[in-house]
């Protein structure tokens, strides 16, 4: 996901010739960075996955009880954003999009007694898995293997479990494309949609894309202007910078890569890199 296309602002496309130097580029940069960069693993642990498929849970499954054995504890975005003792280890895990598969592991959570949070795009939120519009959100994410929306009753179930339901935009634009009304529609939407599925008050937020990039400081304050708490990233490699408070970078876990290499990637300190360029050094 390395450009964004000018006509469709919910669709990034990378193909052709430019994609395929730009990969280069960022196997360069990766392998720098993960010999350069590398630092003790993170106090504070923030993780982002989508889809939760059999691959998913058996990471899920290895990795809770791992750091638990590390001396984390599993929080939820606000306790993780408050930080209040320093000493603290804590893992914070996230889920993007919205898949049904969330609601078919709950079991999983209950099982190693963790609450998450899933950022949920509102748009295929109660319509059918053959319904046109739930086609093309699925499309625009890459078609992931589970295409089956969540109803409203399995966002309250989850609510109901101890998880937070986060917004995560309406529709799953690049926002940093959209004129002001529409962006502002796709906040409020978003927010009212979940509110009204769980009967609580929504206010995390993850952007779309997750890349500094796709949060430009204006759409940053009109964010926070339309009240949320906390904006969580997905730019791997930020998990050492110091986050301002109401900012959460999370780190993207790779599922098809072993537990080792997932750990190696917690331990760049990526920071400079995607403060001068606006994405992560890992791609
Ligand atoms: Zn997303």
């Amino acid at each position: 996901m390395n450009s964004v296309s000018g006509s469709d602002p919910g669709r990034l496309s990378d193909t052709g010739l430019v994609g395929a130097a730009k990969h280069a580029v960022q196997g360069t940069l990766r392998a720098l960075h993960l010999s350069l960069f590398r630092r003790p693993l993170p106090r504070r642990v923030a993780l982002y996955f989508h889809e939760i498929d059999v691959a998913t849970a058996a990471v899920l499954n290895e990795i809770i009880p791992f750091f638990k054995r590390q001396g984390y504890s599993f929080v939820k975005a606000r306790e993780y954003d408050d930080d209040a003792n320093p000493e603290r280890r804590m893992v914070f895990l996230s889920f993007d999009d919205n898949y049904l598969g969330w609601h078919e592991h709950l079991p999983l959570f209950a099982k190693h007694g963790v609450n998450v949070a899933f950022y949920c795009n509102s748009l295929p939120l109660d319509r059918a898995s053959d319904d046109p519009v739930v086609a093309d959100y699925y499309r625009r994410l890459g078609s992931p293997a589970d295409r089956r929306p969540l109803r409203s009753a399995h966002l309250r179930d989850m609510a109901e479990a101890g998880h937070d339901i986060g917004c995560h935009s309406h529709s799953h634009f690049n926002l940093a494309a959209l004129e002001a009304p529409v962006l502002e529609q796709e906040l409020r939407l978003n927010r009212q949609m979940i509110q009204n599925a769980t009967g609580m008050d929504a206010p995390d937020f993850s952007f779309p894309f997750g890349q500094p990039r796709h949060l430009p400081a204006t759409v940053e304050q009109r964010v926070r202007s339309a009240g949320f708490a906390r904006i969580a990233h997905a730019t791997s490699g930020m998990l050492h910078a110091p986050a301002p408070r109401g900012t959460i970078h999370r780190s993207m876990w790779r599922t098809e890569r072993n537990l080792n290499a997932n750990l190696a990637e917690l331990r760049v300190d990526g920071q400079w890199f995607v403060r001068r360029f606006g994405r992560s050094p890992l791609g």
